[in-house]
């Protein structure tokens, strides 16, 4: 008995399930589950909410999430051993336990769970494809997008990155793109020993809410601004926006920002200025040679 339901502790799963975990699948598991439990609840109240879970592993998250009352977990795990260990979890939970067996970044995460249902994705993100997932969710196109939020574990320093504020060493596209679309925080940190195996560096548990209208802006535009700016953030965007191909100074005029600042300095309202800016730019100057060459 493990103290939030009444099936074996985390240890007992993965010493009967042989789960030694692989480095290659960013394998690093929470036994503890007053821990789990928390991160669980840093989500909010969870009845009548399907939650989309990448990673469940041994099952420590998944049991705190399906205990707190969630109506349904569809899980993405892609090691068949943690499948394996999850069936007790899902026999334990009728009904309410979907495992997928499959790769998250391949799947389409909008066909697992229910059109115009309430949604939240919690996950311990496998640390080498948690950036990657993040950006897609972030990316989710309509908008206001198909999840209420995320609640999601990374190494404290991506979770720096997606939280950051202008003029701080962390902001970058991450902090750019994740601000614009969605309003976040670092709920709480976990050490290392929470882990097993323990990772060499601290994690945060990052809580994110869509803004249910975001600043109107093409989210590929504001990509490629972003990457042109941070792309040589120690220049000034006189210079590092060159490679945007418009004319930069007046660019920089419109958007209402000082062609020497820096990358850094610039808040995302300014990004989506640029952002609007630029496209605007190109699409008249495709106008142009189309018009000449007819
Ligand atoms: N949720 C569990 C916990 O908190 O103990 C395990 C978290 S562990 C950091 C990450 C999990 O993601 C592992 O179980 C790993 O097998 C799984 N995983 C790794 N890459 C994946 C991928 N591309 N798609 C789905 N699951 C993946």
């Amino acid at each position: 008995m493990s103290g939030i339901d009444d099936l074996p502790p985390l240890r007992e799963v993965i010493r009967d399930h042989g789960l030694s975990a692989l480095k290659s699948l960013g394998q690093n598991f929470l036994l503890d589950l007053n821990l789990t439990s928390r991160i669980a609840r840093t989500a909010g109240r969870l009845d009548g909410v399907t939650v989309l879970e990448v990673g469940p592993g041994p099952g420590g998250l998944t049991r705190a999430i399906l205990a707190l009352g969630a109506e349904k977990v569809v899980a993405i795990e892609r090691d068949p051993r943690c499948v394996a260990a999850l069936t007790e979890v899902a026999e334990r939970y009728p009904d309410r336990l979907q495992i997928i067996e499959g790769d998250a970044l391949e799947i389409d995460h909008t066909t697992l769970v229910p059109s115009g249902g309430r949604v939240c994705v919690i996950a311990n993100l496998p640390y080498n494809v948690g950036t990657p997932l993040l950006i897609g969710w972030l990316s989710a196109d309509p908008w206001p997008p198909w999840y209420e939020s995320l609640t999601l574990m990374f190494q404290r320093e991506v979770a720096e990155r997606i939280v950051a504020a202008p003029g701080t060493d962390h902001y970058g596209r991450l902090a750019v793109l994740a601000g614009w679309r969605c309003q976040s925080h670092i709920a709480f940190d976990v050490p290392p020993s929470a882990f097993v195996p323990p990772p060499k560096v601290t994690s945060s548990v990052v809580h994110l809410v869509p803004r249910p209208a975001p600043l109107p802006c093409s989210r590929e535009a504001l990509e490629r601004v972003t990457e042109a700016a941070f792309g040589q953030r120690r220049k000034m965007l006189r210079q590092s926006l060159k490679s945007l191909g418009v004319d930069t100074m007046a660019l920089l005029e419109e958007a209402g920002i000082a062609p020497t600042e820096r990358a850094e300095q610039v808040p995302v309202e300014g990004f989506v200025a640029l952002a609007n800016g630029w496209l605007a730019r190109r699409k008249a100057a495709v106008q142009s040679v189309s018009t000449a060459s007819s």
